[in-house]
């Protein structure tokens, strides 16, 4: 999509600012229902738009992403524009600075349309714990987009965007891009720098396309990738262009598939649909073996310890004084003014969502002095254990390539199904979360379809690579996406 458009923008047959005058059109018309933008940035657009069509005027050399638009989640800061992360504590939190993956996309050229949707600070798996709106699956509205990013995954299903940026902690780029038959990359844990990122775990977090092709998602990861001195945790790397590197060859691949992943339990249709894209993988010259990862069973619990823990120490900075929303002296003017500590715990218990405050809770306590041996430092040495075991399934000899599994055990779910319940809704992240706690690169990409009362959903398939591998991970999704 992206190299098609560049083609059309360089060749004359459109400009920028037609095309992203299209893409509001359509936002205008479309995205009351959907809710896939909270924020849209329609000066900035044109205007980069515009610079864009001047430079091509100009016959200035333009890049990919040149003059293209996307949308960004709502926890990424555009310098200027409202950031929320969906919740009322930043309603009215306006960026003084870029993220460094923003920077990057406008110094190329990159049009934002907006800010999207998504559970707050980036917690939940269905886009209903937004403080604003829920967003809708624009294949089946009665049902979930996914989430977190489920704004950013909507955008593309319903071509309201041509690229999108979502944040991934346990899976919030790939089961969206699952529920909505979009592709969705998390790179390796440091390929991207988090500056700018409001940080729901930060030794999990990382930046990551949604988008329609795999091509799409390689030519966006070469434009936000790199080490970045604003980031101690960025790797050195950068400047490679992910996109030259697809041939469609998997010979002699190896992929593993994890026995935990595919037990009993898993639903026929979704296992007979998984099983029809490894005989695809096989034609594609790929070997499948099944290879196995014993800790699987303690990812979820070790993923709910650690990102709770972290989560509730990142969050701490929101009380009502330094940024956003403050319940103090207006609201109270009658009795005068509260404490200090009143302000933070009315503004806390205001501004936060209750999932939010769910987490913040049992973060604090895994971290509490008579606590944090038991659980905390417990699920750190579980997590090292994890590492180990995808350390053997990659890297000893003989070892594969890549794992595979579906992205989520069921396709889209209804609003409301898992609400109420918070393990249900939590279940939706068994296959990936390990990817995060092991900092391995994983991309979801659609394999087919399951019928759900009579509808055709889509199924994603989850593909993991060696740390840093990006590279061969994308062609090995490419190889998929080009087989018939
Ligand atoms: N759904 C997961 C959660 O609620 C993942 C979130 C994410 O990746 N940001 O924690």
């Amino acid at each position: 999509m992206i190299k098609e458009l560049h083609q059309k923008l360089v060749n004359g047959e459109t400009t920028s600012v037609k095309l992203t005058e299209e893409y509001f059109d359509r936002i205008k018309k479309d995205d009351e229902s959907i809710g896939a933008y909270l924020t849209l940035t329609e000066d900035l657009a044109l205007r980069q738009a515009d610079l864009i069509d001047k430079k091509i005027k100009q016959g200035e050399k333009i890049d990919l992403i040149a003059g293209i638009p996307g949308a960004i989640k709502d926890n990424i800061c555009v310098a200027g524009t409202r950031t929320t992360a969906a919740s009322k504590i930043l309603d009215n939190y306006i960026a003084p600075y870029n993220a460094t993956v923003a920077e990057r996309l406008l110094k190329e050229g990159a049009v934002f349309l907006g800010k999207t949707n998504m559970d707050e600070f980036a917690c939940g798996s269905s886009t209903e714990k937004s403080a604003y709106r829920p967003t809708k699956n624009p294949l089946d509205p009665e049902r979930v987009p996914g989430g977190s990013s489920g704004g950013s995954a909507a955008a593309i299903a319903a071509d309201l965007a041509v690229w999108s940026l979502g944040s991934d902690t346990g899976g919030s780029i790939r089961q969206p891009a699952a529920y909505t038959g979009t592709v969705g990359l998390k790179p390796t844990y440091g390929r991207v720098s988090r500056y700018g990122l409001l940080a729901m775990a930060s030794s999990l977090d990382q930046i990551g396309p949604i988008v329609k092709t795999v091509e799409d998602a390689a030519i966006v990861l070469s434009r936000i990738a790199g080490e970045d001195s604003m980031d101690a945790t960025s790797a050195r790397s950068g400047g490679k262009f992910y996109e030259d590197y697809l041939n469609g060859n998997l010979a002699g691949a190896k992929i593993g598939v994890p026995r935990e992943y595919v037990g009993e339990e898993l639903d026929s249709e979704v296992k007979m649909v998984f099983e029809q894209s490894l005989k695809k993988f096989e034609k594609a010259g790929a070997e499948i073996r099944e290879v196995n990862i014993p800790l699987t069973p303690y990812a979820l619990a070790v993923y709910y310890i650690l990102m709770t823990s972290e989560l509730s120490s990142n969050l701490a900075r929101f009380d009502g004084i330094k940024y956003g929303l403050s319940i103090d002296d207006e609201q109270r003017s009658a009795d005068n003014s509260g404490t200090l500590l009143e302000i933070y715990l009315d503004s806390r218990r205001y501004g936060f969502g209750e999932e939010i405050k769910r987490r913040i809770i049992l973060g604090t306590y895994a971290l509490s002095a008579g606590y944090y041996d038991a659980y905390y430092k417990k699920a750190q040495k579980v997590r090292r254990m994890l590492r180990e075991d995808f350390e053997k399934v990659f890297n000893e000899k003989d070892g594969v390539d890549f794992i595979f599994s579906p992205t989520t055990p069921e396709p889209a779910f209804k609003f409301g199904e898992k609400s109420k319940d918070p393990l249900a809704m939590y279940l939706a992240d068994i296959y990936t979360v390990s990817a995060n706690l092991v900092g391995v690169p994983a991309i979801s990409f659609p394999i087919g379809m399951v019928k759900r009362e009579g509808k055709d959903l889509p199924l994603g398939g989850q593909l993991m690579g060696k740390w840093f591998d990006e590279e061969n991970l994308l062609n090995a999704a490419y190889a998929f996406e080009q087989l018939e």
